[in-house]
């Protein structure tokens, strides 16, 4: 076994620090407060590379591997999950799939133009009926002359305000079973569709839409893999993303730790830094702690990626994990912080509005847990 990152893994680190230290945290306080996402920074982030992180040169990628994905994603993450939100819909939700399943002409279409930033992408699964448990999908795909005509609803849908596309999951046929459900790519502006902006309390810059979806045309070409269902490729996009945005939450946390730690060296109380205190240095010393159990899941989740030996359950383990640690640590920095943890001028209100969003997006912690359960009844 061999713990260490490589010199690549840690310039992939270096390199994403000073890029998120130069060109995102400087947009972060406006972006938040605006909830807008500033469009221009994903060809930012094409040109760096940063969107083909773990898809092969040969493809159009940056031919990395998922440890690289995830040092990304923390490091984003440790100084706005907003931005990473976003990064993360567009790089893995949104176009995985036609990474793994789409015919030549899509990846060209689609899949090329999302790795250089210039087309900005999504992924539409969860409903209003719909979010904890997928197959209960209602959105319906018709077959009509040449193509299909979508009827139904998407809540919650990460980048649905600013996306070019979108990858829509529909039923093409109520007989057939709940596991038949299909991707369609979703060209933006489409009349069918109307997108409405949601106003959130947590990734604020990050924007969330609600789409009601009514006789949307979608071309026959528009179908990605076969008309009776994608949902094995939907079922490993979603284990996988779950090691990736269990990086986020590790971001996420470390943010919290960094800023409740340097507020405690030189926040003075009766004449003494905070930290001279055992019961804050020991707050200190647990979420200290839970950080390093959570990394080294989150990293070993991405070595079982990059092994094609990850399964649902352990994806969920680490997701649950990771996630409830981000939680607990931004929380814990908040009360460190004392009446400052409340005010906007600091960062650690702001990440802890953040990582809740993550014990219930992709995949709630109850929903994690009822995975984990089902593999331990196997
Ligand atoms: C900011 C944000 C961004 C998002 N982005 C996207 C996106 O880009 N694309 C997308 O498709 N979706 C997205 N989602 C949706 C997200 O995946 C869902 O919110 C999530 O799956 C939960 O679904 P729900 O909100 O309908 O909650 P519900 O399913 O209504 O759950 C409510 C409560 O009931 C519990 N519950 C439900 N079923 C069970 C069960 N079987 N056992 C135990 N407890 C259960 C849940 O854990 C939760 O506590 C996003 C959500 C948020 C908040």
């Amino acid at each position: 076994m061999d713990f260490s990152f490589s010199s690549e893994h840690q310039q992939v680190r270096e390199t994403t620090r000073r890029f998120c230290q130069t060109e995102i945290a400087p947009l972060v306080r406006q972006a938040d407060e605006s909830e807008r996402f500033p469009r221009q920074i994903f060809p930012r982030w094409g040109e760096l590379g940063l969107l083909g992180v773990r898809y092969p040169e040969a493809d159009g990628g940056s031919g990395l591997d998922k440890i690289s994905d995830c040092i990304i994603r923390e490091e984003l993450s440790y100084v706005s999950q907003g931005f990473a939100a976003s990064w993360s819909a567009h790089t893995h939700l949104g176009i995985w799939p036609i990474w793994r399943a789409g015919t030549p002409e899509q990846k060209e279409r689609f899949f090329r133009p999302a790795l250089t930033g210039r087309r900005i992408a999504g992924f539409a699964l969860s409903e209003p009926e719909a979010g904890s448990n997928i197959r209960a999908l209602k959105t319906r795909a018709r077959k009509v002359a040449g193509g299909y005509r979508l009827d139904g609803a998407k809540l919650y849908i990460t980048n649905a305000p600013i996306a070019d596309f979108l990858l829509l999951a529909a039923r093409t046929a109520p007989a057939l079973k709940p596991e038949a459900i299909s991707l369609f790519i979703v060209e933006l502006p489409n009349p069918g569709l109307d997108i409405r902006h949601l106003d959130k309390e947590g990734i604020r810059c990050s924007e969330t839409g609600m789409i009601h979806i009514a006789d949307a045309f979608v071309p026959d070409d528009c179908l990605l893999g076969g008309h009776e269902g994608t949902y094995p490729i939907i079922l490993e996009s979603l284990a996988e993303n779950r090691v990736g945005v269990s990086a986020n939450a590790l971001g996420m946390a470390r943010a919290a730790f960094d800023a409740a730690l340097g507020f405690a060296r030189q926040r003075q109380v009766a004449g003494q830094p905070i930290l001279k205190y055992q019961a804050i240095a020991h707050r200190l010393a647990d979420m200290s702690a839970e950080i390093e159990a959570a990394k080294w899941m989150v990293y070993h989740g991405a070595w079982r990626v990059d092994r094609g030996t990850l399964d649902a359950a352990t994806a969920s383990r680490i997701k649950l994990i990771a996630s409830e640690t981000a939680v607990r640590v931004s929380e814990q920095a908040i009360r460190i912080h004392g009446g400052a943890g409340i005010m906007r001028e600091y960062p650690v209100g702001r990440i802890h509005r953040d990582a809740l969003v993550y014990v219930i997006g992709e995949g709630t912690a109850e929903i994690q847990r009822n995975i984990i359960a089902r593999a331990l009844d196997d």
